[in-house]
Formats: structure tokens, C-alpha cells, sequence
């Protein structure tokens, strides 16, 4: 399972316990019928109200396609002062590429992308180092490419922030 394996590995990232939900259904709200796609910020919203408290950090991880109005796509989404964010799986799945799925590949790819939009929830800025977890990945290449630990500028500055 993709998700739990998530979650047991996100938290000792950051020092601190992550909700992760699981089989999360994404809001009908938040569809639209034009586009074919979710509007991320109606996701993140409904997101805050399963939150046991305000400290809690939840991370959602949805199957379907995602989007902000200036964007065609996002892989994903995160508000800090909700405290929520959402990976979406839509384009991290080597089915939307028309190819076998692989699993491990998958996972990897969730596993940055998540680190990346939950290090946002800590105030920290994209990173510019394309090796870092934390670097802005636009497509699955810059994923793919990319390692699944912080920087020593990201992790300096994660220690100063969380
Ligand atoms: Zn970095």
C-alpha cells in the first residue's frame, strides 16, 4: 500500500507526527465539470475540518487530477496556515504515460512530491538545488532526477522553522 508505506516514512522526516489520509475521497465541491479536474484550494480547505486540532498537519493524497485557475495542473497543492496539503497521483502514475505500473517508481515519486508540498506547511521555500527533495519539480523527469533528502540549506533551515 502506497499510502501506508507513506506514512510510516514521512514523519521521522520531520520530526514530527503527519495525517496522512488514507482512501481520502476528494470533495465534489471541488470539481469542475469544464475542466475535468479538482480545484486544489477547495481540496485543502475541506482538508482543515478533519483536523483534530489546529497543530495537526494533514496530508492528503488523492487519486484524481488537480488544478489551480493559472495552472494547466498541479501535482500538488499546500496551504501553511491551514496546515494542509494534497499530492495528487494522477500524473505520478506511469499509467497516465501509458506505461506498465511500477510500483517502487510510484512510490518514489509521492513519497518527494509529498516531503516537498509538507515542507511548505513549515514555511520553508521551493529549493533551487535540483537534487533536493525540496526542489520544484514540474514534470516527472525533475522528480525522477531529483534525491529524497533535504539539502544542508533545507535541512538547516527546517531545524530553525519546525
Ligand atoms: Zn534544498
Amino acid at each position: 500500500m502506497l499510502v501506508n508505506r507513506l506514512a510510516t516514512n514521512v514523519g521521522p522526516v520531520f520530526g514530527r507526527s503527519v495525517d496522512i489520509l488514507k482512501g481520502m475521497k476528494i470533495p465534489e465541491e471541488a470539481y469542475n465539470v469544464i475542466r475535468n479536474q479538482y480545484y486544489a484550494s477547495i481540496v485543502l480547505a475541506k482538508l482543515e475540518r478533519v483536523k483534530a486540532n489546529p497543530r495537526e498537519l494533514v496530508l492528503g493524497v488523492a487519486e484524481e487530477d488537480i488544478y489551480l485557475p493559472d495552472e494547466a495542473y498541479v501535482l500538488g497543492h499546500s496551504d501553511p496556515l491551514m496546515g494542509t496539503a494534497i499530492v495528487s497521483l494522477f500524473k505520478i502514475r506511469q499509467e497516465f504515460y501509458g506505461l506498465p505500473e511500477d510500483d517502487a517508481k510510484v512510490y518514489g515519486r509521492l513519497f518527494k512530491q509529498s516531503i516537498h508540498q509538507l515542507a511548505h506547511l513549515f514555511n520553508m521555500t521551493s529549493c533551487r538545488n535540483p537534487k533536493c527533495v525540496n526542489f520544484y519539480s514540474q514534470d516527472m523527469f525533475d522528480i525522477d532526477t531529483k534525491g529524497e533528502r533535504f539539502c544542508d540549506l533545507c535541512k538547516r533551515e527546517l531545524l530553525e522553522k519546525r
